[in-house]
C-alpha cells in the first residue's frame, strides 16, 4: 500500500506539538511494516532544511485566487527518517521561520494544499491513500472531489486524522476564491455556520475520520468547539486510534540527550542521577519530590490554573515539593511563572520557551508529571513520562483517561483527578507527596509503567484496517 501523509508538522523537520511527533513516527513504522508511506509538508526555514541534502522532485504552478504562484517539491536525498520526505516550497508564503502564527495562515495553508493536489495530479500513478492531518490539510478531500481540475483524484480514498479539534481553520466566505474552481452546488461541504470551516469540510468529505484516542472521539460529540452535531452525525465513519510513541527516539537507555542512561532494572538509581543534575541546574532540592509540567501554556492545558494551584500546593506541602515548568504560550501565564521563579526560588523554577533537549532531561529526572488539561486529544507527554519512569498526575480526559490508571485502582500507577481546579490539583499533589515517601511503591509503579507497550507497531495495524475498509 502507498500512503501519502499530508501535514503541517513532522518531527524532526518542524514540530510545534504532538502532531509533529505523530507524523514523524507513524510513516516510519508503516514502512517497517512493509507499506510505502511518504510525507509531504510545507518547506519552512528550519535547521533540518539547511542540515540535509535535497533533490528537486517536481516544479509546478497554480493559482490562489487571482495570484499565480510557482511551487517546487524537494525530496530529502537519503531517506534518513525512514520514509520519503517531500517539502513544498512556495516562495514568500511557506518559507518562514515559524510554522504558524502569521496573519496570512489561511492563504499559506490553502496554497500548500492546492500545491499538494496539483503535484499529485501530475504523478504517473495514484497512491492508495491520501492521509490528511488536522485542519491545515483538511480541505484536500474536498478539493479531490469537487474542484474541477482535480476531480479525477476523487477515486483515491482519503483519511483525516484529528489531532486537535479545537483549531478548525475558519475563514470567511470572501476567501472562497482561494479554492480552485469548484462545484458551487457543494457549498454545504465547505460551510459550517456561515463560514468556510476546513476541519468540518474534512470530516464531511474524507472517507474515514480518525481521532487520536477513543475517549476523545466520545468527547467530541459533546465538546468540539461548535462541531458537536457534525461528529454526532458522522460517527459512523469515525474511529479512535490511540497514538503510539517512537520508542527509538524515546528510550532512556539510548536517548542521546541524556547523560545518565537507565533501564527498568536500574530505574531508581538512574532517575536519581538525572534528577540530581536537573535540580542542580534549577536550584531545587533533589531530596524533595519533583513535579514537572511540559507543554503549551494555554487554556486547553489548563495552564492558567497552574500558577495558583502550585502556589497552594507549595503552601500545603510546606515547601516539601519542588515544581519545574517548561513551556510557552499565553503572556499572562508566562509572566506569572517568571514572577514565581523569584518569589518561590528553591522550590519553583520555570523555563519559558521551547527546548527539546531539556524536555528529555525533565522526563528522565522528574518524579511526577502534571497534566491538568481541559482537553487532551491523546497526549504524548504522559506516555513519554511513563517510558522514563515518571508518574503521571493527570486530569481524567481524552487520551489521558485511556492511558493512565489511578494508583488506587487495580495495578494502577498514576494519579487521576476530575477537575482542572486548584483544589483537585492541590489534592493530587498531596497524594503524590504521600506515595513518594513509600519507596517500594514508587519503584513498583515506575517499573510497571515502563513495561507498558505504547509503541507504534501496535497502532500501525489499526490504521491499516481503516485504510483497507476504504478499498
Ligand atoms: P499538544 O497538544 O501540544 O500537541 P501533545 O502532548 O500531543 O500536546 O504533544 C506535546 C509534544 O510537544 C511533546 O513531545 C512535548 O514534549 C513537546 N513539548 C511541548 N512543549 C514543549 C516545550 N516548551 N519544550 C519542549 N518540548 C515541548
Amino acid at each position: 500500500m502507498e500512503i501519502i501523509h499530508v501535514s503541517a508538522e513532522c518531527y524532526p523537520v518542524a514540530k510545534a506539538g504532538g502532531l509533529g511527533d505523530v507524523v514523524g513516527a507513524l510513516p516510519k513504522y508503516q514502512c517497517k511494516a512493509g507499506d510505502i508511506a511518504k510525507v509531504v509538508m510545507p518547506m519552512y526555514r528550519t535547521k533540518f532544511l539547511y542540515d540535509n541534502e535535497w533533490e528537486v522532485d517536481f516544479k509546478g504552478s497554480s493559482n490562489l485566487g487571482n495570484w499565480h504562484f510557482d511551487y517546487t517539491v524537494i525530496k530529502e536525498k537519503t531517506n534518513k527518517l525512514g520514509f520519503d520526505l517531500y517539502l513544498i516550497d512556495i516562495n514568500g508564503l511557506l518559507d518562514r521561520q515559524k510554522i504558524y502564527g502569521y496573519n496570512d495562515d489561511a492563504e499559506r495553508f490553502t496554497a500548500f494544499q492546492i500545491a499538494v493536489v496539483n503535484w499529485l495530479s501530475n504523478w504517473e500513478h495514484r497512491p492508495d491513500i491520501v492521509h490528511c492531518h488536522d485542519h491545515h490539510t483538511a480541505l484536500i478531500p474536498f478539493m479531490m472531489q469537487f474542484c474541477y481540475d482535480y476531480q479525477f483524484l476523487g477515486s483515491i480514498p482519503t483519511v483525516l486524522t484529528i489531532h486537535n479539534g479545537q483549531y478548525q481553520g475558519w475563514m470567511g466566505w470572501d476567501k472562497s476564491i482561494f479554492i480552485p474552481r469548484w462545484d458551487l452546488w457543494k457549498r454545504g461541504m465547505l460551510d459550517w455556520e456561515g463560514n468556510i470551516n476546513p476541519l468540518a469540510s474534512g470530516v464531511k468529505c474524507a472517507g474515514k475520520v480518525t481521532t487520536v484516542s477513543m475517549s476523545y472521539l466520545d468527547e467530541l460529540r459533546v465538546n468540539a468547539n461548535g462541531l458537536e452535531k457534525l461528529f454526532e452525525y458522522e460517527r459512523g465513519k469515525c474511529v479512535g486510534i490511540l497514538n503510539g510513541i517512537d520508542n527509538e527516539v524515546w528510550d532512556p537507555q539510548t536517548d542521546p540527550y541524556l547523560e545518565h542512561h537507565f533501564d527498568i532494572q536500574n530505574v531508581t538509581v538512574g532517575k536519581q542521577k538525572n534528577k540530581a543534575a536537573l535540580c542542580a541546574r534549577f536550584g531545587l532540592n533533589p531530596e524533595k519530590p519533583l513535579f514537572a509540567f511540559i507543554g503549551r501554556l494555554v487554556g486547553e492545558k489548563a495552564a492558567d490554573v497552574l500558577p495558583d494551584a502550585i502556589r497552594t500546593a507549595i503552601h500545603h506541602t510546606q515547601g516539601n515539593a519542588s515544581f519545574l515548568i517548561l513551556g510557552s504560550g499565553e503572556t499572562a501565564v508566562e509572566w506569572e511563572f517568571q514572577q514565581m521563579t523569584g518569589i518561590h526560588s528553591g522550590v519553583f523554577n520555570a523555563v519559558i520557551g521551547y527546548d527539546e533537549k531539556l524536555s528529555h532531561h525533565i522526563y528522565a529526572g522528574a518524579d511526577f508529571l502534571l497534566m491538568p488539561s481541559r482537553v487532551e486529544p491523546c497526549g504524548l507527554n504522559q506516555m513519554y513520562a511513563m517510558r522514563y519512569g515518571t508518574v503521571p498526575v493527570v486530569r481524567s480526559t481524552g487520551g489521558l483517561k485511556d492511558t493512565v490508571v489511578d494508583m488506587g485502582d487495580f495495578e494502577g500507577f498514576g494519579i487521576r483527578f476530575d477537575h482542572a481546579s486548584i483544589a483537585d490539583i492541590d489534592y493530587s499533589v498531596g497524594r503524590a507527596v504521600s506515595v513518594y515517601q513509600d519507596k517500594t511503591h514508587m519503584e513498583w509503579m515506575r517499573k510497571h509503567m515502563m513495561q507498558i507497550d505504547h509503541s507504534w507497531e501496535r497502532t500501525v495495524d489499526e490504521y491499516k484496517a481503516v485504510y483497507q475498509s476504504l478499498k
